[in-house]
């Protein structure tokens, strides 16, 4: 694809498939999201998403809601151990939250209201059409190189009726790390385990005592601790406004194959998740127990900030690369995260998303090739996936460990720089 697609299918109707489907359709395209989640809402999702300057270019181009997208931390403050304070740095980001987020891009997409965005704002002139399909996973994939258009097949999560499909000029895979279009398109894919969880959970600002709320009201602070390191800071609330919450992250070990690692994974009702236990459905057997062995090491403030969370969630920290993103003559494209799947550390998956989409849009201006694009996006990608990777392993790893990371990010950036990726 060269010139602006007239209809576009888009698998996962999450951050980066919401974040291309504003844009495309507010450059005249008709867009079809296919998302295999049956809710519409997608509450509880306790995430704190930072995001930087891409996805705030997008949001300033063509966010209409007028509803604040996010709670600004003023700088990032090094904690170690139990020293509270140890270092603060001048680096600022936009603190928000997945759902938050979500609700502004579809309120501005196809019009849904939520509590966030009670009142949506109108199509502008000139928009195409977008349509949010909320239950569909998609299972195949058929390319007409003669008509240059792509059918994709999907089927209903409640399991009523058989397959259906779609046909569009161009379909975008956004979805996700553990990508269904990947291994429809055969794409190369290294995927790994890191060796590690996070677990995450949200408290109301309002229900912490007035010293801990103000430590973690306007910086994102870190706590180092011995081979497992916590993030906390004030995100908005899932309707945005003023109830905010303070949200944490606790990147912890636990080997692969590993009994810590096994239950962690094991829900309420003893099913073994691949991945995420959902906020919800952790055993709080399993959650008290980590508490009692880690929490006793961690800095007062996050003590008393996580020993108050609720509804803790634990998902497995993955990486994945993929060294191509166009396939199909360039009418399926992967974007955010099903291309490049980053460890956390950096924070900055959102911000791949918008630069995706922000690039694809210089392509159907003309004012660059695909494989241009491609080019640009996977060089971008490889060097921010071995940066993610040294970020984890020098809070999660050893010593021996951080320097031979430290060597693979100088021997890709001199590759990098020749070209190779
Ligand atoms: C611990 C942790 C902390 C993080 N912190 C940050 C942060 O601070 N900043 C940041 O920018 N990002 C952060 N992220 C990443 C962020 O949550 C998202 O991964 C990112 O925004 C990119 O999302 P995505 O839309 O590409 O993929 P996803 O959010 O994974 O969405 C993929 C979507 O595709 C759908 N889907 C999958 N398969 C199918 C199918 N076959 N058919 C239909 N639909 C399908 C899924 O249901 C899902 O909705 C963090 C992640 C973790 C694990």
């Amino acid at each position: 694809m060269t010139s602006q697609p007239k209809s576009v299918v888009i698998i996962g109707g999450s951050l980066a498939g919401l974040l291309h489907g504003l844009s495309l359709k507010r450059r005249g395209s008709n867009v079809v999201v296919l998302e295999q989640d049956p809710s519409t809402t997608r509450s509880g999702h306790e995430a704190g998403i930072a995001y930087g300057p891409g996805v705030g270019e997008l949001l300033d181009k063509y966010d209409d809601t007028g509803v604040a997208s996010h709670a600004s931390a003023a700088a990032t403050r090094i904690a170690f151990r139990k020293r509270e304070d140890l270092k603060t740095i001048n680096l600022v980001r936009h603190l928000s939250s997945w759902v938050l987020l979500y609700r502004i891009l579809r309120a501005n997409f196809d019009g849904t209201a939520s509590e966030a965005v009670p009142s949506p704002p109108p199509p502008r002139a000139g928009d195409g059409t977008a349509e949010y399909r909320a239950g569909k996973r998609v299972t195949g994939l058929a390319y007409d190189e003669r008509a240059g258009l792509v059918t994709v097949r999907y089927v209903s999560r409640d399991g009523d009726g058989g397959e259906e499909s779609v046909t569009a000029d161009l379909v975008l895979a956004a979805d996700g790390v553990h990508s269904t279009v990947r291994g429809l398109v055969n794409a190369p894919t290294a995927k790994e385990y890191s060796g590690y969880v996070s677990w995450r959970g949200t408290v109301p600002e309002k229900d912490l005592p007035p010293r801990t709320a103000a430590y973690f009201k306007n910086n994102a602070t870190l706590d180092f601790l011995k081979r497992n390191y916590i993030v906390g800071y004030t995100i908005p609330g899932d309707a945005g406004g003023e109830d905010r919450l303070i949200n944490f992250v606790w990147y912890y070990n636990y080997e692969e194959g590993s009994s810590e690692l096994d239950e962690a994974l094991t829900d309420i009702h003893g099913h073994r998740h691949a991945n995420t236990v959902p906020a919800g459905l952790v055993q709080p057997a399993v959650w008290k127990r980590h508490l009692a062995s880690a929490l006793p090491a961690v800095a007062a403030p996050f003590a008393e900030l996580i020993a108050r969370a609720k509804t803790p969630f634990v998902t497995k920290v993955n990486d994945v690369f993929t060294e191509r993103a166009a396939y199909c003559d360039g009418r399926v494209v992967l974007v955010g995260d099903a291309l490049a799947t980053f460890r956390p550390h950096l924070a900055l998956a959102t911000e791949q998303a918008a630069r995706h989409c922000l690039g694809l849009e210089k392509v159907w201006d003309g004012d660059k090739t695909l494989q241009e694009w491609e080019h640009e996006t996977l060089t971008w990608g490889k060097r921010i996936w071995m940066g993610s990777r040294v970020l984890g392993i020098f809070g999660q790893g050893t010593w021996w460990q951080f320097f031979k990371i430290i060597g693979a990010y100088i021997s890709l950036v001199l590759r990098l720089r020749r070209g190779k990726l």
